[in-house]
């Protein structure tokens, strides 16, 4: 349950509104509790906003990019009043899971207020929003942001008759600089208290368009009234086609061919299409608004810097180059300089606390099995993976600042034509570059593309690109078998996880997943400086959020690898690891590796223990063969050859990560069972693939 959910859940404990809608009955003290939504498009200065209204820091984002929890807190001054931050969206069509959060939040949770804000320095597509969000019938005020940059360049609003226009007050604010904020507030209590609906819901002129709407609206009437859903929001999104709309309010087939006939009449007169003819309804209206209301300023100079600097970042022949130099530069400083820096020393930390712990133990003769519980399971599994936070900081750092600085919007804006050839949009990418550095976090990132299809496609190939964790084993192996050509054979591996991950959506676009990715709606915002406080806090929760998992999930998983290694069969703890129960489950499995060119027990035991992490198969390698890290190369080369050790790579590469992607993945694609097919597809794919290696490379060696 998110938290929103309970603090809905609470909200209506303590007496939320019923059918009509009113408070009262339980009005504490202070007053009843007020809730307030905020809605509106990316980059309008929501997230400021709500930072500035509830005293929390959050990350501000220059990008749709990794932050996109929805937030929930108390408004600073203000007793029994809270506001939730909704994901930044630009309509309230079904297609993507934040329109459909935002929509399905007002209409359910029905929070008494909707603050909608609106960039001033764009208020064209901003409104766009604003008119569909008028329909959903809730006390909403405007809150007009960006006057600071309005007026600085020159720019100015006649709010009186913006309000007039729209029926709902409209209060300018600079939610960067907190101006306007208390005259806000309290326009918000006041039309949550008195529960003023927006004045007007016909933003159409006369015409078929008008006709439609009104003959939709007349016809499901009473099935909205009903269903509680605004009659009015409703025919308009059965106009638009939303299936799923139309089952909900129960409409017999009669009168779904009534509405589609009225659909039909209005598309042959208004020679439009019906979702452009709905969409040309409320631009006309806007531009009526704007033309008696708005006065824009200039371009801004730091608009017209970032149109300079655009010439080269998403230039025609520079941009991909740059693009990659830049990843290039990031992947480098993360796992070669700072971040190895980071994580040789909190691994050296940690050792030095088993040391320290193993001692104490031993002195205080500890029973071997609790022991060997603490040390072996505790220490080393949580340890092994904590050892990579360093790397998923550093990461996010770099990544933080791309989205800060408005460039990752660019790589985005870039990428997107190459990337929708497969099937997939440009905003695919962030998660497809995260998923070098760990699968978990790219995997929730993929919450920020706009459509479940491009979503649950991104999170199927995400773990193709190989990640951090299994750099430890390539660099084992190449050292091992290919000694001055290991760098190129690092790169083989990392061309082909993003081959496998091409083909696979190229599969999917033909099979699964067939139909469009969603278009790229997303201006370029201005390039500017992060600003170091909003990045540390977003590093901050990063951190938090993959201890928290470290400690859970992750350490669950370790307690039952390091149970299976612990004991046999009889459950008696073994002295040779060679008789555990996980050895045993390898034995069991060396079968079906024997086509791949390895069929030494302890390799597919060590394969079963790269699930908990997957730098757990080097460190597993070593215990099983009984021999030291600085040994273990050459113990390697005894049981393979160059080629049956590339077959090993290849299927390192392609199998499911970890445990803890797992659980990213099913918390994602919120289906346990599609998850279990992932996951059995991985396995598959990575055995046929390394089975073609080693069959290809016999033919040819
Ligand atoms: P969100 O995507 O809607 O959550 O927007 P953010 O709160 O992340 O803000 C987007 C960008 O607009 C950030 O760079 C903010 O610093 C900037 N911003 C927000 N409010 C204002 C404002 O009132 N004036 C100016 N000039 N910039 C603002
Ligand atoms: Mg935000």
């Amino acid at each position: 349950m998110s938290q929103q959910d309970r603090q809905a859940r609470k909200r209506h404990r303590h007496g939320a509104p019923d059918q009509g809608g009113r408070w009262g009955r339980q009005a504490g003290e202070d007053g009843p509790a007020l809730v307030f939504a905020l809605a509106g498009n990316q980059n309008s200065g929501k997230t400021t906003l709500f930072n500035q209204l509830t005293g929390a820091r959050q990350h501000v984002g220059n990008f749709p990019g990794v932050t996109v929890d929805q937030k929930v807190g108390s408004i600073r001054g203000l007793k029994n009043a809270q506001v939730v931050d909704l994901p930044g969206i630009y309509s309230i069509r079904p297609f993507s899971a934040e329109e459909r959060l935002t929509r399905d939040f007002i209409l359910t949770q029905r929070p008494d207020a909707l603050i909608n804000i609106v960039d001033a320095t764009n208020i064209e597509r901003n409104l766009y929003l604003t008119l569909q969000l008028l329909e959903l019938r809730i006390p909403t005020v405007l809150a007009l942001n960006m006057m600071d940059e309005l007026h600085k360049n020159g720019g100015s609003v006649d709010v009186a008759e913006m309000s007039r226009q729209l029926g709902i007050p409209v209060v300018p604010i600079s939610a960067s600089r907190g101006e306007g904020i208390q005259e806000l507030i309290a326009q918000a209590q006041r039309v949550a208290r008195e529960r003023l609906l927006p004045e007007r819901l016909d933003f159409c002129g006369p015409g078929p368009v008008h006709r439609c709407i009104h003959a939709v609206s007349h016809v499901i009437e009473d099935h909205a009234e009903q269903h509680r859903i605004p009659s009015r929001f409703a025919a308009t999104k059965l106009i638009e086609g939303e299936p799923a709309l139309a089952a909900r309010l129960g409409l017999d087939p009669n009168e779904l061919e009534l509405i589609e006939h009225s659909v039909v009449e209005m598309e042959g007169d208004s020679g439009m299409e019906r979702n452009e003819a709905l969409a040309d309804m409320r631009y006309a209206f806007i531009q009526g608004l704007r033309a008696s209301a708005v006065k824009k300023g200039d371009e801004s100079r730091e608009r017209r810097r970032s149109i300079a600097i655009d010439r080269v970042l998403t230039g025609k022949y520079t941009a991909i180059p740059i693009f990659l130099i830049v990843m290039l530069l990031i992947f480098w400083l993360t796992f070669n300089v700072i971040g190895a820096q980071l994580a040789d020393w909190l691994a050296q930390g940690i050792d030095w606390l088993a040391g320290i712990t193993d001692g104490a133990l031993t002195a205080f003769q500890m029973n071997p099995v609790v022991h060997s519980l603490i040390i072996d399971g505790v220490f080393a599994g949580v340890g092994s993976v904590l050892s990579f936070l360093p790397l998923i900081v550093v990461l996010f750092f770099f990544l933080s600042v791309l989205e800060d600085t408005g460039y990752m919007a660019r790589i985005a804006f870039v990428m997107d034509k190459a990337l929708r050839r497969i099937g997939l949009s440009g905003r695919s990418i962030v998660p497809m570059l995260l998923g070098f550095g760990c699968t978990v976090p790219a995997i929730l990132s993929t919450r920020t593309l706009s459509s479940r299809r491009d979503r649950h496609m991104t999170i199927l190939l995400t773990p193709f690109m190989s990640c951090s964790a299994k750099i430890p084993i390539y660099a084992l192996f190449a050292a091992a078998f290919f000694g001055g050509n290991s760098a190129l054979v690092m790169l083989a591996l990392y061309a082909l996880g993003i081959a496998v991950g091409i083909l696979t959506a190229l599969v999917f676009k033909r099979t699964a997943f067939r139909g469009q990715s969603t278009p790229f709606i997303m201006e370029l915002p201005n390039y500017r400086f992060p600003s170091l406080k909003s990045v540390a806090i977003l590093l901050w929760e990063k951190a938090r959020d993959f201890v928290q998992r470290a400690f859970t999930v992750i350490f669950l998983a370790t307690l039952v690898i390091w149970f299976l290694q612990t004991f046999d069969l009889r459950l008696n703890p073994v002295a040779d690891s060679g008789t555990s129960l996980l050895a045993g489950l390898g034995r069991l499995m060396t079968p079906l590796f024997a086509p791949l060119g390895f069929e030494d027990w302890r390799l597919t035991t060590s394969l079963i223990s790269g699930l908990t992490a997957k730098e757990a198969v080097v460190s597993s390698l070593g215990v099983l063969m009984q021999v030291s890290m600085a040994d273990l190369p050459q113990a390697l080369q005894a049981m393979f050859t160059p080629l049956s050790a590339s077959s090993y790579l290849v299927f390192v590469l392609l199998y499911t990560p970890c445990v803890a992607s797992i659980a990213a993945m099913k918390k994602e694609l919120e289906s346990g069972w599609l998850t279990l097919a992932a996951v059995i597809g991985q396995c598959l794919l990575a055995w046929a693939a390394a089975w073609l290696v080693y069959m290809l490379g016999g033919l040819i060696l």
